[in-house]
């Protein structure tokens, strides 16, 4: 069936939605967005995305576009009419059209509104992470505020194509000092020969993955042990473990980085267990 994608207070098909040609989302990456996992129709973790997307637009001084019940109604709605079951809601709100001018209209501008479903393979899904993926560390090249969830994301295109074009599935950024920030669309994580998880401190440099917070519970819940704290691309390699976390892949094993092998070169066991029970701690929308 087509895809119906909300804009702007409407819902329409795919091919005829389009947002104005002096965006400033299209012109200045002046935009916010949020991805949410569906999972047998519902959100995962929606009230945890909506603080951060509230928190995104604040920093930016981008007015909410509707209530935040408001906008949970278009976002189960999309999902909805797209009869997504298993896959993921993009959200996207600029902060409007005006014609192209670095400083932002005093007056405000009215914030523009996308919301639109994707399908998941889920299987596929499955099966990667029983596969494990490679990552590839490059420099983090990325702003100082790695923290707001902007579309501003050249440098998270160019690692994932470099990243690919060396076989792997995902770059991890590495800092000037030599620390892993996170992966280009993840949080980086690894696990030592104490079995402690370790994972950077959010801070200006990260971005403070949801999938990442929901995991923190599940830790305390299963008295796994971990810390917040930077780890260098060296520790990372002699890891017993490691793995990344985002909406689109909740617990992802890593086999490898820079293409020496992680442990035994297999998804690691705690990380497995980890994946089988992210959603016993994530919370699922109505
Ligand atoms: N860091 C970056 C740079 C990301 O793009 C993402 C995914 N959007 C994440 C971390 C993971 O965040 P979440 O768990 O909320 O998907």
């Amino acid at each position: 069936m087509t895809r119906v994608v909300y804009v702007n207070g409407q819902y329409l098909p795919y091919g005829q939605a389009g947002v104005h040609v002096e965006d400033r989302g299209f012109q200045f990456a002046d935009s916010i967005y949020e991805v949410c996992e569906i999972l047998d129709g519902r959100l995962v973790d929606e009230p945890r995305h909506m603080d951060r997307l509230e928190r995104s637009l604040g920093e930016l001084a981008i007015p909410m576009p509707m209530s935040r019940a408001a906008l949970g109604q278009v976002m189960r709605q999309v999902v909805r009419r797209n009869r997504v079951s298993t896959g993921l809601l993009y959200l996207q709100v600029s902060r409007g059209a005006a014609p192209r001018d670095f400083s932002i209209p005093p007056s405000g501008l009215t914030p523009t509104l996308v919301c639109l479903a994707r399908r998941l393979d889920g299987d596929k899904r499955e099966a990667r992470a029983n596969a494990g993926i490679s990552v590839v560390t490059m420099p983090d090249i990325r702003w100082g505020r790695c923290d707001i969830k902007t579309v501003m994301l050249l440098p998270a295109v160019l690692a994932k194509d470099a990243a690919s074009r060396a076989g792997a599935s995902e770059a991890w950024l590495v800092d000037a000092e030599g620390f892993v920030t996170e992966g280009a669309s993840s949080n980086a994580w690894i696990v030592d020969k104490e079995g402690v998880l370790i994972t950077r401190p959010t801070g200006n440099a990260i971005l403070p993955g949801v999938t990442r917070r929901t995991l923190f519970d599940l830790l305390i819940r299963e008295n796994i042990p971990y810390s917040e704290r930077s780890f260098r691309v060296e520790e990372a390699r002699g890891a017993r473990e490691a793995f990344i976390t985002s909406a689109s892949g909740t617990v992802m094993p890593v086999v490898a980085i820079d293409g020496a092998p992680i442990g035994n070169g297999h998804p690691g066991e705690l990380t497995l267990r980890l994946r089988s029970k992210f959603h016993q701690a994530a919370k699922l929308s109505p």
